[in-house]
């Protein structure tokens, strides 16, 4: 079984301090896919200084040399990966970035070319901000061959463009809802990737302030079960001491059971 650990909203506003809090005595043990902003738009939210809030300003990464050269050298160390997470992170009148921007296909190509180039690192992921997408940005991120990570089962075959395994995929998720006694409104986190024709998608278990040791358990006991895999999402600035005891407590489970290999989040798809 594989288990991963995918971290979001790495981008401008981040200082090394804030991961070096978080992951310090966690990425020698498991790799953590950064899924990085490389045009960051400011919004409300800890961490980010409240003059950014409503300015509008696009940030580069690049503008911070500091969290640069320490993101290359957790690179070069194994301790991370990079994915592409959105492109400014803005939301829109309309929806969220890549559910409402005019122009998605530019976002990720200039957003990939862009990590690519400032981190020297190959990024094969995309995790959409606030885990939305359209069918339009859908297409945008598939046709750059990247692979998706999602927080939640959004499989809803009207939301994606036909092919030929969206009906096969279907099935596939509907038998595990019926194995596993659900409805049709029970949330949970098909534990296998789903594969289409140029890209393939996985979802994650989230760690958000109120989620439990427990809950977590649970999730990652199913998946066993079926003999599927499992990644932890989670915000670094949001990993408070409790937070960051779930994290721990956590992995020390899995890291009980024999047959659990600790990997980076793009190994769920080999
Ligand atoms: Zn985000």
């Amino acid at each position: 079984m594989k288990v991963a650990i995918r971290d979001d909203d790495t981008c401008y506003f981040t200082a090394p301090d804030e991961l070096e809090r978080v992951y310090a005595d966690i990425w020698d043990r498991v790799p953590v896919c950064l899924a990085t902003v490389p045009f960051a738009i400011g919004y409300e939210r800890h961490g980010i200084p409240r003059e950014h809030w409503h300015s509008g300003d696009a940030l580069p990464l690049d503008c911070n040399a500091e969290l640069v050269d320490y993101v290359k050298q957790l690179h070069r160390a194994n301790r991370i990966t990079v994915a592409l997470h959105g492109y400014t992170h803005e939301d829109f009148p309309g929806g969220f970035e890549f559910q409402a921007a005019p122009d998605p296909e530019r976002r990720v190509s200039e957003g990939l070319a862009y990590l690519r180039r400032t981190l020297d690192v190959s990024v094969g992921i995309f995790v959409p901000p606030h885990n939305a997408l359209s069918k339009r940005g859908l297409a945008a991120v598939t046709r750059h061959g990247l692979n998706l990570l999602g927080s939640f089962l959004s499989f809803r075959p009207s939301m994606r463009p036909w092919e030929l395994r969206t009906l096969g995929n279907w099935w596939r998720v509907q038998r595990f809802r019926t194995r596993t006694g659900r409805g049709r409104r029970d949330r949970f986190v098909y534990p296998f990737v789903l594969r289409y024709g140029s890209h393939a998608e996985f979802g994650c278990h989230s760690l958000v302030p109120g989620t439990t040791l427990a809950e977590l358990v649970t999730g990652f006991d199913e998946a066993r079960k079926a003999g599927g895999d499992f990644c932890l999402a989670t915000h670094y600035w949001e990993v408070d001491q409790t937070l960051k005891d779930v994290m721990r407590r956590f992995l020390d489970y899995a890291a009980r059971c024999g047959d659990v290999r600790f990997v980076a989040a793009e190994e769920l798809f080999a």
